[in-house]
């Protein structure tokens, strides 16, 4: 098994002339769950919207699950399941029909047991025939993370899942990923600005400011010289403030 499912290489963003990543290089360890932190504005859902394919970095380079070509990484795009901004689920359909609707854009075909067992995975399968609209936030993030697991990936992408979601959603979410993690052995990269919801899941951090990676490093780590990810945050910010 390769030591990193993803590796990011001096990856550039520019909008107009303003750089928004600079020299960005980063490396998540296969199996790892990788909390992506940074102020508003760091550049974190740009970097996820480049390893998605929504938008194209300046300059740099990145390998996704192993393929560092522009036609590989495309392909091997289908083994990584992307939760970026708001969900766009069809909200007159069912939970159900937005699956099969995502099935049919992603894999080409209807497959109604696959459906079905998404939805057990997330704790959706009471609400299957309830129209989107109807659903609650937390139903809708599960959802959205159900269309994210569709076509099997090795690796998750989550940009903010659990923002708007209350105490008890953020916990059964947070639980969630730490089984898919444990269980169907896929890597997750998520951001978040709530720190220490992120400690009670991550592997490994990187934070990101103003552009720039100022730090990866790994959750033992964090603890050999702070009691808390919040305290580590704010002495490194420290270094950092204007
Ligand atoms: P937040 O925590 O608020 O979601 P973020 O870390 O995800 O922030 P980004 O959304 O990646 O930050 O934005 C990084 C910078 O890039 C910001 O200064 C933003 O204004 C700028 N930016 C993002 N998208 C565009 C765009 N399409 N055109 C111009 N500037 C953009």
């Amino acid at each position: 098994m390769k030591k990193y499912i993803l590796e990011v290489n001096n990856l550039c963003k520019k909008y107009g002339n303003t750089l928004v990543l600079q020299q960005v290089s980063l490396s998540v360890p296969t199996g790892s769950i990788y909390g992506l932190i940074g102020e508003n504005g760091a550049g974190k859902t740009t970097l996820f919207r480049i390893l998605a394919g929504l938008s194209r970095q300046t300059s740099g380079s990145m390998v996704l699950v192993n393929a560092n070509t522009e036609a590989e990484i495309i392909k091997q795009r289908r083994n990584i399941g992307f939760m970026i901004e708001a969900p766009a689920l069809y909200p007159n359909l069912s939970v159900l029909e937005n699956l099969y609707i995502s099935q049919l854009q992603y894999c080409g075909k209807k497959d109604v047991d696959d459906a079905k067992r998404t939805l057990e995975l997330v704790g959706l399968c009471a609400q299957k025939q309830k129209r989107a609209k109807h659903l609650s936030l937390g139903m809708k993030q599960r959802l959205s993370l159900a269309v994210a697991l569709l076509h099997n990936p090795k690796v998750l992408i989550l940009d903010e899942p659990t923002n708007g979601l209350d105490p008890m959603g953020m916990i059964a979410f947070r639980q969630l990923l730490l089984k898919l993690n444990a269980d169907n052995k896929i890597s997750i990269v998520i951001s978040s600005h709530i720190l220490n919801e992120l400690e009670h899941i991550a592997t490994h951090y990187g934070f990101l400011h103003k552009g720039r990676l100022l730090k990866e490093i790994s959750s033992p780590d964090i603890f050999k010289s702070a009691d808390s990810l919040e305290h580590y945050y704010e002495n490194m910010m420290g270094d950092y403030r204007q």
